[in-house]
This record gives structure tokens, sequence and C-alpha cells, in this order.
């Protein structure tokens, strides 16, 4: 109610109004509009839909119209700008982009008097490492013609460390030399951690934070086991068809060779017309498809993570993970591109054990720093962990990634967990995991390599080639658990994993040319008695 007294307020109102068309406000967003207009650093997260643009365009446009001051805005996409300044412009709001192209002389824009542009839009490499820009910034100060700094997407300022790591201090340079202009950090996706990270860099800590639920409602989320490669390709064409058919979504997949291959069986064998999208394409193909998919002239795209990020398309109806993503924050990120006009999107999940163990493959590979590796490694360690857990809400479970609270009955029956109504058997299973654990022992023990498959079987008394290769079946703990089913024992296995009891260690084999990895196991003290449920 206080924040309508405010003698900008009338402003605000008639600018969403005229120029954005919106009649009325969404959560957290006239608290982080304010905050901005009475001068503070403001943090402000909110879920993807959540209306981030409008909380510093709208303040943008009302202090250029006020006060001819300009809004300067980081964000790590081209695309994104691009899509940003188009609707900008369609609304009459005129807007700059600098990027890396751009040179001292684009500068002028900034000081002519003529075009006066509301938002100015600039990469972070361009704020860290022109000297011109900075000089420009502090002109635009001193004349008071700086309103604000609002850093978009500042998640992606902890990946930014990676490419400019020394340079990074430099955005404290803003904080310190603009010490009246408002800085404000927007994000859909930030763990505690990263929060902290984010706030830490641009040197605000005495910003106002706003932060809101990450719960999606209008996501559907579902875990699937994948079965063969024929069945699995089955599987998502049979769903595109029957509940998706001819509307847009997005396919991951890990490589460039599988994007192709998927997008081709598809199309086909099965009509539904798919494009493949990765790292390789040549630039203006790129753009092409990117630009076809948000037209909707493409529907279905087969892509690598580098798809979708900052595209601004509303009516995605479903995101499927071929393969695991990276971390429950990439996760939340990728399904996040569903659903953004509000209504009803799936996001299937497909999860087999090797693709876990590609994962940890990668977080093991050379020319990784320790420190880097053993986050990739817990990163992963999350993902299947959200994978195996067959009882908790799916929602419940990401958000709880990010340090929020999500009760169950919220959920509405939204996510597979919450749909499946077998019962669910606690149960403990300290012993067999006792067991399992005297026997990794053993293995380790004896200087040989095991992979998951043959400890499982050594765990069953199953007796195969490599088993009996590797002297495995002389071993005392062998068949100790012999007649236990093998759904029972893999999932026993998995969790124990996932729980760090055991450790893959991934060595490449010098020997053959290939570089194979093989992989053993350490056995660390077991932390706590694992009661663990399953759900058949
Ligand atoms: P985000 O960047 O948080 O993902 P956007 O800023 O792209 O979200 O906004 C998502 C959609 O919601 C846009 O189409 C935007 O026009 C619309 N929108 C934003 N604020 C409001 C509002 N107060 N009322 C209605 N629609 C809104
Ligand atoms: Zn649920």
């Amino acid at each position: 109610a206080e924040l309508t007294k405010r003698p900008y307020y009338k402003d605000l109102v008639d600018v969403r109004e005229s120029v954005f068309k919106i009649q009325s406000w969404r959560e957290n967003q006239l608290e982080t509009i304010c905050s901005v207009m009475d001068g503070y650093d403001t943090f402000n997260l909110m879920p993807t839909g959540g209306g981030k643009s409008l909380t510093f365009q709208l303040p943008a446009v009302v202090m250029n119209r006020l006060k001819k001051q300009i809004t300067i805005v980081i964000s790590p996409l081209i695309a994104l700008m691009v899509d940003q300044q188009r609707s900008l412009e369609e609304r009459g709001v005129n807007t700059i982009i600098l990027n890396s192209e751009s040179t001292q002389h684009h500068a002028s824009l900034l000081h002519s008097h003529g075009s006066r542009p509301a938002l100015v839009y600039v990469s972070p490499e361009k704020i860290i490492t022109s000297s011109w820009l900075q000089r420009t910034l502090l002109e635009l100060y001193n004349q008071d013609r700086l309103f604000m700094l609002a850093v978009d997407e500042a998640h992606t300022i902890t990946s930014w460390g990676n490419t400019f790591r020394e340079t990074l201090s430099e955005l404290c340079w803003l904080r310190e030399n603009l010490p009246n202009t408002p800085i404000m950090a927007l994000t859909a996706t930030a763990t505690v951690q990263h929060r902290e990270e984010i706030i830490n860099t641009l040197c605000i800590s005495r910003c106002k934070m706003f932060t809101m639920s990450l719960n999606r409602p209008n996501l559907n989320y579902v875990v699937k086991r994948k079965s063969d490669r024929n069945g699995l390709i089955k599987d998502i064409a049979e769903f595109i068809q029957s509940k998706h058919m001819g509307q847009t979504g997005i396919i991951y997949r890990q490589s460039r060779k599988d994007c192709e291959d998927l997008a081709t069986i598809l199309t086909e064998a099965w009509g539904i017309h798919a494009q493949a999208f990765h790292a390789k394409l040549e630039p203006e193909e790129k753009k092409r498809v990117q630009a076809m998919w948000q037209r909707g002239e493409i529907k279905v795209v087969v892509a690598t993570i580098a798809f979708g990020m900052g595209v601004d398309k509303k009516d995605v109806r479903f995101v499927i993970h071929y393969a695991l993503p990276g971390s429950m924050s990439e996760y939340y990120q990728e399904t996040g591109r569903a659903g953004r006009d509000g209504n009803p999107s799936d996001c299937i999940l497909y999860y087999q054990y090797s693709d876990a163990q590609w994962l940890m493959k990668c977080a093991f590979q050379d020319g990784k720093n320790e420190l880097a590796s053993k986050q990739l490694r817990a990163d992963a360690r999350r993902v299947v962990e959200y994978c195996l857990n067959n009882t908790d809400c799916r929602r419940t479970q990401t958000l709880s990634y990010f340090s929020q609270e999500f009760p169950r009955e919220m959920c509405k029956g939204q996510c597979d967990n919450c749909r499946d109504k077998s019962p669910i058997n606690w149960e403990d299973v300290s012993y067999e995991a006792y067991d399992f654990i005297r026997l990794a022992e053993e293995v380790h023990a004896s200087r040989q390599d095991a992979t998951r498959i043959m400890l499982i079987d050594t765990f069953l008394g199953k007796t195969g080639e490599s088993v009996k290769n590797k002297r495995f079946d002389q071993l005392k703990s062998f068949g100790v658990r012999r007649g236990t089913n093998r759904g029972r024992a893999e999932r026993l296995f998995d969790e124990l994993t996932c729980k760090q009891v055991f450790e893959p260690h991934y060595v490449s084999n010098n020997n053959t040319h290939k570089k194979q990895l093989t992989e053993y196991f350490l056995v660390c003290a077991m932390r706590s008695l694992v009661c663990s449920l399953y759900r058949d």
C-alpha cells in the first residue's frame, strides 16, 4: 500500500499501461521497481516467466522520460539482447546494443542529444575490458544521466569466472566509481551459494533482496527409466504423437551425432518433423534454425545444451532430456524453457546408469582442477539421486537444491512421484549395504579393477567371464546375497554410490591405444545407516 504513495507511482502505472500494455503487477514487480527507483541495489530472484524484464525496462523508460537518463543492461547473450531490443523498439523505446564489435565510435550514440536511448545493452566482456566504455559511464554519471545498471541472467557471473577470471574483480569498479547508481541483479536460478557469489562479485553487499518461490506450477515433471534405444525412441515418438503433435518442443541430447540421428529418425520413421541443433553448425545455419523455431516454422528441435538459452519462446509444450543434465541447476533452467506462457507443459527426463557414468567420466577428465572436478561430481551425484528418488515430490527435490521448501500438497499431482499412489515401503537395507561394502573392500584389497556389473555379479554370486578372470568367485563375499533380485541389487549399488559410500575412480588404460576407461572402487566408511526406501 505504501508503495502506491511514492511520488513516481503514477508515472510507473502510466508507462506500464501505455508502453507495455500491462494492466496489473505481478508478485514482486512493484517491490523491486520501487527499490531501484529509491536508489537501492536490488537482488531480484524470480522464476522464468515471472516477469523480470519489466522490472528493469519499466523504470528505465520512466527515468528516461523524467530525467533523460540511461539504464545500462549487462546481458550475457547476443540473442537475448537482440530479442529485447526488438520488442522494446516495437513499443517505441529507444534501445542500443554495444557488443564486442562496437567501438569507441558507438559511444557517441550515448552522448548524442538527439536519440537519448532509454536502455543500452552491453556484454559482460565489454563492461570488463573496455576502457572507453568505463570512461563513458563516468561521464554520464557526472552529468547525472545514468539511472541504473541491470545485470540480467546474473547467475552466469559464476561462469564468467572461467572466461575472465582475472578481470572479474573489475566489476566492483562499477559499485565503487558510480556510487549513487543502483545496481539490479536479476536471475531465475541461484542457489544460496550462487547468490553470495553474485553479490560479492558485484560488490552489492547492502542490496535489498527480493526472492520468491521458483516453483513453476504449470510444468509436469516425469523421470523415466531408459529402455533399449529403439524402445526409447518409440516411447518419445508416441508421447509426442499422442500429446503434442504439431506443438513446439525441445529434446536434449549429448552429441552432435546423437542429435542428427534422432532428428532423422523422428522425421523419417515417425512423421515428426525435427531439426538438429548443435555447436558444430555454421553460425548462419544456427541463426536460421533458431529463427525458424522461434517463428514456429520448425516445431521440434533435437539439441545439445547450446540451444534455447535466452530464446524467448513462450509456447514450448515439452522438454525431453534424452541424456542427463550436468546439474540440477542446468535441469531447472532447461526445463524452465517450457511453458513460459503459463500453460501446462511436460518435462521428461530419461535415465539409465551408464549416463550417470558418462557424467562422472566427464568430471574426471584431464585438465580440470581438483576443486572443479569435485563440484562437477557432486552436481552429477545430485542429478542421479533425483533420478533414483521415486518417492519425494519432484518439485520438493528440485527446489531444495535452491534451498527453498516446497510442501508436497502444493504439487497437486503434477509430477510422477505425487501421482504414483502405490504404497511406499520403507525398509532398513543397512545389512545388505554392509555386505556390499565388505565385498567392495575385498575387491579393492585384491587390487583388481571392477566395473559396476562385476560387483553386482559378485554380490549375487553370478560367475560371468570377467568375474572368473579376475577371480572374484574366490572372494569370501562372493554370492553373499545370492537370490536377491538384480534390480534391487542395482538400486542398492546406485544408492551407495550416490551417498558417496562407493566412490568410482576412473583411470585410463594405457595398454590399449583406445583411451579406455575402467573403474575401481574406494570404500569410505559408511557414514550413516542406509535406511532406504524402494518403490517397485
Ligand atoms: P522472465 O524474464 O522473468 O522469464 P519475462 O520478463 O520474459 O519473464 O515475462 C514473461 C511474460 O510475462 C512476458 O510475455 C511479459 O510480457 C509478461 N508479463 C510480465 N509482467 C506481467 C504482468 N504484470 N502482467 C501480465 N503479463 C506480464
Ligand atoms: Zn509432486
